[in-house]
This record gives structure tokens, C-alpha cells and sequence, in this order.
């Protein structure tokens, strides 16, 4: 099994710098490449409350054997644009869809909770939705909470209001968009910076010439090389995969280093064009 490098976060806990994401994965699916991944040696999950397969995670993390203080699992409050996050109402529904993960679940507490989007057309109903946050931070039932596609002025907003800083932001971020300055925002006020899409979908990333001179080198994949790259940046990422040989392939990134040659040739791949929405005006329904 791999030796997994950690992170330690800003209320001392510490989280697996490299996890398994499930966007995408169906629920009975979900089982399995869950199953797989934690068998491979993978001891970080990280699923959503609108991936809609939180059941099929936690049949495999209940199934695995594997002692529950040794898994990190995070899930996501799906903060859709249908319904009122403001005020009281607001809060209790935060309440109830964080309980209902945690029965999907079938976990009394997750290691990580966090808002999925900050939807800042909608105004400040983050800030509401923080508070409850907060509460099952204080009780234990989310031992850390974060936030997912913030930016700067939602960050800054939440430590304007609260003295819970989020531990991390869980943004798209991959070398073909590295977010430079968002990750020095992040460094500046403590908060880790973990990666979705990291190896960018599988798609043109993959193919990137120079980074097929770069696995050439180290006799790795272009997946090895990205996900290498982001241990050594020190972020936090969460590959997907549902074919075995993969998932396995993606945990096993030690045993090689990047010199300067290889992080220039990185660094050049870099397009600045995501491949999801901008969260700063992008809303779900
Ligand atoms: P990813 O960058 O992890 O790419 C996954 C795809 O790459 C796979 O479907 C497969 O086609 C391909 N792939 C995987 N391993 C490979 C390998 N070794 N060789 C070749 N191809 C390979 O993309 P992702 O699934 O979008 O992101 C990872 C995780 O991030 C998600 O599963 C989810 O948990 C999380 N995420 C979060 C948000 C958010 O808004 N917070 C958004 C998107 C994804």
C-alpha cells in the first residue's frame, strides 16, 4: 500500500492529501469504486449530497473493514438555487439535508461538510448557511467544515463574520488552470487549497505533449505526472476514476519527484480556460 502524504488544517485535524472523488458514479456504482479504491489504499472519499450516491458510498465504507477513525469522508450541502437559504427557514433546511447525507451516509458524523457553491447572486445566504455550519462543527458531527467554488470576496466575507475559518476551498484547479492567485489568497489566510477535476476530466490535459515528455522521463502516465504535481504544489487532490487499474494507478505517485526541468513544463500547459462554470456567476437549480 502507498504511503499517502496529509495535509493538517487550520482547526488541527489533518485530511489524506490524495482522495477519491465520485462525481458522476452512479450509486451502485459508487459501491463498487468506492470498494475498489479503499481496498487500493485510497482512505479519503469525496461525495455530494446532488452526486446522489452517498448510500452506495457508505455501503462500501460500512463494508470495508477498514476501522472508521482511519476514513475521511467528506460530503457537500447541495445549496440549490430553488429554495430560500435566508433566515430561520434557511437554517433548519441546512439542518435536514445535512442529517439526511448523514443517513445516507449511515455515518453519526462526516469528517468534512462543505457548501458546494457560494451562488453570490443570490446575495449573502452563505453567510446564513455558515452559522449552521458552525453548530455542527461545535457538536462534532462535521469534524471539519470548508466551502467549494468561493472566491476571494466570499471568503473574505465569512472571516469578516465568523471566527470559523473555512479549513479548505475545493475549487477546479488542474495545470491547464492552476489558480494562481486564488492559492496565494488561500496560503495567506490558512485555508488548503484541494483540487475537483484534477486531472482535468481525462480530457486534453492527458495529451498535453509536454507532459508526455515529463511521464516519458519518470516511466509514469500523464495522470501520475498531474497528480504528482499537485502533492508537491501541496494541494489537496481527488481524482475519479470507476476502472480499477486506474484507481490504482492514481494512488501510486510517490516514488518519483519533479525537478524544476519537469514544473516549468508544467507550469508552460497552463491555458488559463476552466472547464466548469465560473462559480462567481454560474447558479443550479
Ligand atoms: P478528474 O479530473 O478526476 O477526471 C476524471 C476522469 O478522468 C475519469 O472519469 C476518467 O475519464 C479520466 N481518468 C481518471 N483516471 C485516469 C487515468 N489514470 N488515466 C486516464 N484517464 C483517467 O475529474 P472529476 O471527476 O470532474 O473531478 C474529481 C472529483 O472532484 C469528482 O469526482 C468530485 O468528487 C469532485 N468535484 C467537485 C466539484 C465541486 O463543485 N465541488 C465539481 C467537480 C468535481
Amino acid at each position: 500500500m502507498s504511503t499517502i502524504p496529509s495535509i493538517t488544517l487550520n482547526d488541527g485535524r489533518s485530511i489524506p492529501q490524495l482522495g477519491f472523488g465520485v462525481w458522476q458514479v452512479e450509486d451502485d456504482q459508487a459501491t463498487t469504486a468506492v470498494a475498489t479504491a479503499i481496498e487500493a489504499g485510497y482512505r479519503s472519499i469525496d461525495t455530494a449530497a446532488v452526486y446522489e450516491n452517498e448510500e452506495g458510498t457508505g455501503r462500501a465504507v460500512a463494508a470495508s473493514g477498514v476501522p472508521r477513525e482511519e476514513l475521511y469522508v467528506t460530503t457537500k450541502l447541495w445549496n440549490s438555487g430553488k429554495v430560500d437559504w435566508s433566515g430561520e427557514q434557511g437554517r433548519s433546511r441546512v439542518e435536514r439535508a445535512f442529517e439526511e447525507s448523514l443517513t445516507k451516509l449511515g455515518l453519526d458524523h462526516v469528517d468534512l461538510y462543505l457548501i458546494h457553491w457560494p451562488r453570490p447572486m443570490h446575495g449573502d445566504s452563505f453567510l446564513n448557511i455558515w452559522t449552521v455550519f458552525e453548530k455542527l462543527a461545535a457538536d462534532g458531527r462535521a469534524l471539519s467544515v470548508g466551502v467549494s467554488n468561493f472566491g476571494p470576496e466570499q471568503l473574505d466575507k465569512l472571516r469578516e463574520r465568523s471566527a470559523l475559518v473555512p479549513v479548505l476551498n475545493q475549487v477546479e484547479l488542474h495545470p491547464h488552470f492552476p489558480q494562481h492567485e486564488l492559492r496565494a489568497y488561500h496560503a495567506e489566510h490558512g485555508i488548503a487549497t484541494e483540487a475537483w477535476s484534477p486531472l482535468g476530466q481525462g480530457k486534453d490535459l492527458l495529451s498535453e505533449p509536454a507532459l508526455v515528455k515529463v511521464a516519458e522521463k519518470h516511466g509514469r502516465t500523464v495522470a501520475q505526472v498531474v497528480l504528482r504535481w499537485h502533492l508537491q504544489s501541496g494541494i489537496i487532490a481527488i481524482p475519479k476514476s470507476v476502472t480499477p487499474a486506474r484507481i490504482r494507478e492514481n494512488l501510486d505517485v510517490a516514488g518519483f519527484e519533479l525537478d524544476a526541468e519537469d514544473l516549468a513544463a508544467i507550469a508552460g500547459v497552463e491555458t488559463g480556460k476552466r472547464l466548469g462554470p465560473d462559480p462567481q456567476h454560474f447558479d443550479w437549480n
